[in-house]
């Protein structure tokens, strides 16, 4: 029984799919004017880890995800380049799935594009209008948020300081479009002509931002979802504005379950250009050089707590990472010398800590004390690495065991030569096999080629082992 804490009611709920063995899933991506930060590299990394546990309990997850390619931000940094948008935004569309793919994020079902549905949009906003939840005003067309009962519950936010916060946001076009300053664009008409726009019933424009989640998700899933996730920086005002535009169109529940996935700092500090600490994952990917480090730090904090990312927790991540490797990798070596049979004391063992890694990650994908288990299970593997004789059905359960479990996390690379480059794997694989068959010469010149190489091979009683020096 899954448990997933659910932001709409602020309490953790029983998951009950609307399809049973099936879920439907949608998850805000970014906007792809710039490289990906850390912050967006941790929501696709939490989103991930709750889609893999779904499919490890046996679950089929639809999983929708966008881009957003045309904004504000986007015609900026296109009119700084001089360039046009969709320039940009195939750069850094591109550009995230190389940065995700060494972070081992699973691609979505469905990755769309917002002008991939512009013809979608504006069937949707038409029918805002047909109901009377939105109106045309100069070319733009607005959101009436007052309209749409229970308008910012999902933040809980309560209306008189919406008010408040929205007339100190506005420029003067925008009031006096506007019937209230809480309104939001659904449509924008285009300012320029060298922008891009796209021919509307209200003129040439453009979606609003928040329109196209709501688009998308009717349009790849269903009217009604299962799950939607995003960083909780999201809840307000765009997963709010989801909500409105989206019950108001069908008349149906849009979400069954709001997930929502806490902070980045960077060394303790909030993450912004200012500040200097500004960090993209194409840096940090190219500036280290063990991205599942980098996964497991983002992937083993709870989802919904803030993570603190700095050369230390960078660090502390890959030590651990690296513990469940060596353990990995020694009890791999047993292989060879394991005997047939079974341990029952450790079968039972291990079925107990599958057991107690379930049940964390049951209750709201409690990572850090699912991973506890894995380093009950490693501590086992380091006892029976050493032990003088191992039974080879246990072992291959064991090393089977945490290589599943870790694959929930997205760490799925705990092969014997997981971090080794290719020469040293192929001398490992040279030596492993002149020490087989006696060869003792080359077993001692590969050894020190190996040394060379920056890796000590022992022999030892249970077999040849290495680390690195
Ligand atoms: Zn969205």
């Amino acid at each position: 029984m899954i448990h997933v804490y659910n932001t709409l009611t602020r309490e953790k709920e029983l998951f009950k799919p609307i399809t049973p063995g099936k879920i439907n899933m949608y998850v805000c991506g970014p906007t792809v004017y710039n490289y990906i930060h850390i912050g967006n590299a941790r929501s696709s990394i939490a989103f991930d880890v709750v889609r893999r546990y779904f499919e490890y309990r046996g679950y089929d997850v639809n999983y929708v995800s966008n881009f957003t390619d045309v904004d504000d931000k986007i015609i900026k940094r296109a009119r700084e380049q001089g360039v046009d948008e969709m320039t940009i935004a195939n750069r850094y569309a591109d550009a995230f799935h190389q940065d995700t793919l060494p972070l081992n994020i699973k691609p979505a079902t469905v990755r769309s594009r917002a002008t991939d549905v512009i013809p979608d949009i504006i069937v949707f906003v038409g029918d805002l209008i047909k109901k009377g939840y939105a109106y045309e005003s100069e070319g733009d067309v607005y959101f009436r948020a007052k309209r749409f009962k229970g308008y910012g519950i999902l933040a809980h936010q309560d209306l008189a300081e919406m008010e408040a916060n929205a007339a100190g946001r506005l420029d003067d076009i925008e009031l006096t479009r506007k019937e209230d300053p809480i309104d939001f664009a659904v449509w924008k008409s285009s300012h320029a002509e060298d922008e891009i726009s796209w021919q509307s019933p209200w003129g040439k424009g453009r979606p609003g931002w928040h329109i196209e989640c709501s688009v998308m998700a009717q349009k790849y899933l269903a009217d009604t979802i299962d799950i939607h996730g995003g960083g909780i920086d999201l809840a307000f005002p765009h997963h709010t504005n989801e909500i409105a535009q989206s019950e108001a169109r069908t008349g149906q529940t849009f979400v069954n379950y709001w997930m929502h996935n806490g902070f980045v700092n960077v060394n303790d500090e909030k993450m912004s250009k200012s500040l200097g600490n500004f960090t993209t994952v194409h840096d940090m990917l190219a500036n280290y050089d063990d991205p599942m480090a980098i996964r497991y730090l983002l992937a083993t904090t709870q989802y919904r707590r803030p993570i603190n990312y700095s050369n230390d927790t960078l660090e502390q991540a890959r030590v651990a990472l690296d513990r469940i490797r060596t353990a990995y990798r020694n009890l791999s070596f047993r292989l060879e010398t394991a005997v047939v049979g079974q341990d029952q004391a450790i079968e039972n063992m291990i079925e107990n800590q599958i057991s107690n890694f379930e049940s964390a990650m049951d209750d709201d994908f409690n990572t850090p004390n699912a991973l506890a288990s894995v380093f009950e299970l490693v501590t086992t593997a380091n006892t029976l690495a050493e032990s003088r004789q191992v039974s080879l059905e246990t072992v291959q359960h064991l090393l089977d065991t945490i290589a599943k479990l870790m694959s929930v996390f997205g760490i799925e690379d705990l092969s014997v030569q997981s971090d080794l480059t290719k020469e040293q794997s192929e001398l490992l694989k040279s030596r492993t096999l002149a020490r087989d068959t006696h060869d003792f010469e080359a077993s001692d010149r590969l050894r020190q080629a190996l040394r060379q190489l920056g890796i000590v091979v022992e022999d030892t009683p249970q077999g040849q082992r290495w680390h690195k020096a």
